[in-house]
């Protein structure tokens, strides 16, 4: 069985820069990736980032992808297997994965979990009709395939993402109908909110799907006001003719890895599901085992990619490869996710942390 210092599970992200630190550091990574790329959710980003310049600000997601893989593939110390999924994570440590049709066991000292999410889906009579897709699958069929979803769009949920989505099929030349969302508020940032309402595309709060129809696939999405109790109010129903619904109304952390290795998991309202215990060193209650990105609890790819700095940093450490600088790394990372964690925008990541965090002396 062949012996690893560390396994990371998941190239997106938090995943290509947990291998970045962790191999500064000189320590041996293995970086597994199911896809037959690295990037993650990166490669579907055709936008431009917000934020800060130290997390690529004004850098399209998918260029990111490509400066994070350039990195590893000039890295002597990342050995990278694309096409490998990662099974199962055994009591004594073995990992099981499956590349081409064979398996591998290998017993890693450390492991990053970076498995990221799912999204999640809404309940309504004929939810698996064709024509019905979450946000993920609209932007990898537009971005990655260049494959148009359909002609006439209504966009389940006013998040950032269903907003960003609905803004690239606008720009892929599709017709967005209208934009629905449950909440009594957009939970977007306004600015996207705002670009999307100039270009004169409604978009209804306190609204949810009641049904979808169509003969062969999705025809018509039938929609329905709610009132203060989330209730649908009669008479308020409004018809969409249209060929697509994006359902965008949330992600999971993709945790059941996590489960498996026996970390000590917590419902988490804030983070979007289960989530595993960790300290601040992103160290779980199994020892062995390291978290970073979305499947600790749903952000975005700029914290995402912070914290496999910081996951990276100090399971390399927890074996005794120390960073060359690693106090003034360490401290810049966690000011940078501070930062990003700050203010209104961050309540409720703030919140999520404090159910989620517990206590280590030191990693
Ligand atoms: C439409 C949209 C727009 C967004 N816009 C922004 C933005 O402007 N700014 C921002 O900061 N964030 C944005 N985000 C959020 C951001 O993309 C995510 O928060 C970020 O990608 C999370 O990174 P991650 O590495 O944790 O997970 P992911 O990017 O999801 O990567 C996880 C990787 O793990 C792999 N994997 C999973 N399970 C296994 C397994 N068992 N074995 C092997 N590999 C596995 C997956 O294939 C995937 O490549 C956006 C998200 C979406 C969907």
């Amino acid at each position: 069985m062949k012996h690893i210092e560390i396994l990371i599970v998941g190239g997106g992200p938090a995943g290509l820069c947990a291998a970045i630190s962790a191999a500064q550091s000189g320590a041996k990574v293995m970086l597994v990736e199911r896809h037959d790329h690295l990037g993650g959710q990166l490669i579907k980003q055709t936008h431009m980032f917000f934020g800060s310049e130290k997390q690529y600000a004004g850098t399209r997601g998918i260029d990111i992808s490509t400066i994070l893989t350039d990195e590893i593939a000039n890295s002597e110390n990342i050995e990278v297997l694309n096409n490998a999924t990662v099974l199962a994570i055994y009591e004594d440590g073995v990992i099981t994965l499956e590349q081409n049709h064979k398996y591998i066991k290998v017993k890693p000292e450390r492991v990053i979990i970076a498995t990221g999410a799912s999204e999640k889906s809404l309940a309504f009579p004929n939810n698996d009709m064709p024509g019905i897709y979450g946000a993920g699958a609209v932007q990898t069929l537009m971005n990655i395939h260049g494959v148009k979803p359909g002609h006439n769009v209504l966009m389940v949920g006013a998040g950032n993402i269903g907003l960003i989505v609905s803004y690239q099929l606008m720009q892929a030349g599709v017709n967005v109908k209208a934009i629905l969302d449950a909440s009594p508020k957009i939970g977007g940032y306004l600015v996207h909110a705002s670009k999307i309402r100039r270009m004169g595309i409604p978009i209804l709060t306190r609204h949810t799907v009641l049904k979808a129809d169509g003969k062969d696939s999705l025809e018509h999405a039938t929609v329905v006001e709610l009132d203060e109790r989330w209730q649908p109010i009669p008479g308020s129903e409004k018809e969409f003719d249209v060929d697509v619904m994006c359902v965008s109304v949330g992600l999971s952390p993709l945790s059941e890895l996590l489960f498996q290795a026996g970390c000590e998991m917590k419902m988490v309202r804030e983070f979007g599901g289960y989530v595993p215990l960790r300290t601040e060193h992103l160290r779980t209650t199994n020892p062995q085992i390291y978290i970073a990105g979305d499947v600790g609890g749903i952000e975005e790819a700029s914290s995402a990619m912070v914290e496999g700095h910081l996951a990276g940093l100090a399971a390399a450490k927890s074996i005794g490869y120390e960073h060359p600088e690693f106090e003034r790394v360490y401290v810049d990372y966690n000011e940078q996710l501070e930062a990003l964690r700050a203010g209104h925008a961050g309540d409720h990541i703030r919140a999520g942390m404090s159910k989620a965090l517990i206590k280590e002396a030191s990693c």
